[in-house]
């Protein structure tokens, strides 16, 4: 049974991979904030208002019964040959029964609205990696890098989470490289800004090349000087953001564990990924865990199929490869299908019914309301320091079903599982 007055105490916040549990949730009409001024909560926590009837399911526009939008839902999913399942922000449970439909419908998974997972992907499965955690940072890091991303433009607390500047935490120097630091640094932090030469790459690679043991004449001496920096760090860190990393992030992703490794012999390093939002990098893990392969794999009754180029959901959908995109946003009422080109299912809160009305998207869609890990439904979050799997609980019961209800019913809609 839910209080509706009590604030909710350590609340974990699922609207970035961060999933700070610091904060409270004071509940009234509307679910408000404490202890933070983090405006991507904020907007999330204003966008996740009840908003009554208008927000319930629809079929091509119509409004339905829920029953009757997961049946025409399962009648596409049916007909569609060459399905993507895209969006994918969903728990742990959702991307459990993803993979159990993906399976089902031959279906191909992948974020389908950018490749920033798939930069941090493909380096791993070229190069490995060295990656950190957020306890690990503010516990031992004495240097930051952040890497072409101010961070907190998209995930506001990190520097919080790290402890900068604060009493007892060994994180006190921030170096930004690519990019001008963001207002509202805590003071007595040492920031320094190294522009570089407006090509990333090129100078992640020439750091590598200045911290590989036969060292780069003629370097660049801001980044020698960045280089000697780290070398004299106790424990440094790289921080990077896929989504701000330019086409073929995967080659700067690479260079940066490359540095790693380098500063790894002598002292200590790692990098850490800020994933935005937690679902995707959650779902890629269900995936691996269950058939041995990332995104971007085509799930068969026969054996999965992987290929990082010519299954990318995005090329899948403007080449008109697909013939359905079922879109998961439990999170972000937001965050729309990318296109609509072509038939979709899409799962979203409620508050999304309108913005698909506004956006023209009625026609050729099944609309079914979903409740959202952490607002409205219990679920469990991968946080972006990876491997960390968070519980997220439920602040009030808006009698929604989660995405793993709803993907449940139409696989069982579907037939037996194979
Ligand atoms: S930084 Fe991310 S997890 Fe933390 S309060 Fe803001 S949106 Fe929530």
């Amino acid at each position: 049974m839910i209080d509706p007055i009590a604030p909710v105490v350590g609340w974990t916040c699922p609207f970035c991979a961060l999933l700070c549990d610091e904060f409270e949730l004071a509940q009234g009409a509307a679910l408000e904030l404490r202890g933070s001024d983090c405006p991507r909560a904020r907007a999330a926590l204003a966008a996740h208002r009840p908003v009554g009837a208008a927000a319930g399911a629809s079929v091509d526009a119509a409004p339905a019964s829920i029953d009757a939008a997961v049946a025409a839902a399962a009648q596409r999913l049916a007909r569609w040959q060459r399905p993507v399942f895209g969006g994918l922000d969903t728990d742990l449970e959702g991307a459990r029964a993803l993979h159990r439909l993906a399976v089902m419908t031959g279906a191909i998974c992948d974020t389908v609205d950018g490749d920033a997972l798939f930069h941090g992907l493909r380096a791993l499965q070229d190069r490995g990696q060295a990656s950190t955690t957020l306890g690990e940072v503010r516990s031992r890091a004495d240097l930051l890098v952040c890497v072409g991303t101010r961070a907190i433009e998209r995930h506001p607390e990190f520097f919080r989470r790290c402890g900068l500047g604060q009493a007892g935490s060994a994180c006190s120097e921030l170096v930004f490289l690519g990019v001008a630091p963001p207002p509202g640094i805590p003071a007595g932090v040492a920031v320094r800004a190294l522009p570089g030469s407006g090509d990333l790459f090129a100078d992640v690679q020439q750091l590598a090349a200045l911290l590989a043991p036969r060292g780069l004449a003629g370097a660049d001496p801001e980044l020698a000087a960045l280089a000697q920096r780290l070398r004299a760090a106790r424990y440094s860190v790289l921080v990077w953001e896929g989504a701000t990393l330019p086409a073929h992030g995967a080659l700067v992703v690479e260079a940066l564990q490359r540095i790693a490794a380098s500063l790894n012999a002598t002292s200590r390093a790692g990098t850490l990924a800020l994933a935005g939002s937690p679902g995707p990098s959650g779902v890629n893990h269900v995936l691996t865990w269950r058939s041995g392969l990332p995104l971007r794999t085509r799930a068969a009754p026969e054996g999965p199929e992987h290929d990082p180029v010519r299954f990318a959901g995005a090329r899948m959908l403007a080449e008109r490869a697909a013939d359905g995109l079922l879109w998961i946003s439990s999170f972000d009422a937001a965050r729309l299908p990318p296109t609509d080109a072509l038939d979709s299912i899409v799962l979203g809160p409620p508050s999304m019914a309108p913005a698909l009305a506004r956006a023209g998207r009625g026609p050729g869609c099944v609309f079914v309301p979903v409740a959202t890990p952490g607002v409205n439904a219990d679920g469990h979050l991968l946080r972006t320091d990876g491997g960390i799997v968070v519980p997220v609980t439920r602040a009030r019961d808006d009698g929604l079903a989660g995405v793993a209800d709803v993907l449940h019913r139409l696989a069982d809609l579907l037939g037996p599982s194979p």
